[in-house]
């Protein structure tokens, strides 16, 4: 997408802090970070959500989330990382362009788990719940 932010980081028109690339995943320093090391790792496809995300190029995004994931904790001498996506203007998403955050973590950091983002559940028995949202494999 030709004015996407992202889109523009992955042609290299606007600058980054790129700490890891191939063919399909980029993955650049967060520059507001939340934490030491704070990065988000891209596909280099357009998409804005996972959904949206071909089948092909999910497998190639993960594997950067797992090298910058097993990079992160020794370089940072972290304790832990929280990895997540927000997902739509109600859950926080400005970039419209899926992005993994990566937030190394530390002990005494003063920040919850991703439990804390939201505590609003509706009270249905989770049966109910499991049969809309399954899925049949063909
Ligand atoms: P989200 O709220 O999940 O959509 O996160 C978007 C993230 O992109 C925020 O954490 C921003 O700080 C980050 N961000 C925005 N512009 C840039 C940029 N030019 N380079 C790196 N990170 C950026
Ligand atoms: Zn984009």
């Amino acid at each position: 997408m030709e004015d996407c932010l992202f889109c523009r980081i992955v042609r290299k028109e606007i600058p980054a802090h790129i700490v890891y690339e191939d063919d399909a995943a980029l993955a650049f320093l967060d520059i507001h970070p939340h934490a030491k090391g704070h990065t988000v790792v891209i596909p280099k496809h357009h998409a804005a959500d996972l959904a949206a995300l071909p089948r092909e190029a999910v497998g190639p995004l993960f594997e950067a989330v797992r090298a910058v994931a097993a990079k992160a904790v020794p370089a940072l001498q972290a304790d832990g990382l929280t990895i997540g996506v927000n997902q739509g203007a109600v859950s926080g998403q400005t970039v419209h362009h899926l992005h993994v955050h990566i937030l190394p973590r530390f002990h005494g950091d003063g920040g919850g788990s991703i439990h804390s983002a939201v505590k609003a559940p509706s009270g249905e028995p989770l049966a109910e719940i499991a049969k809309i949202l399954t899925i049949e494999r063909s």
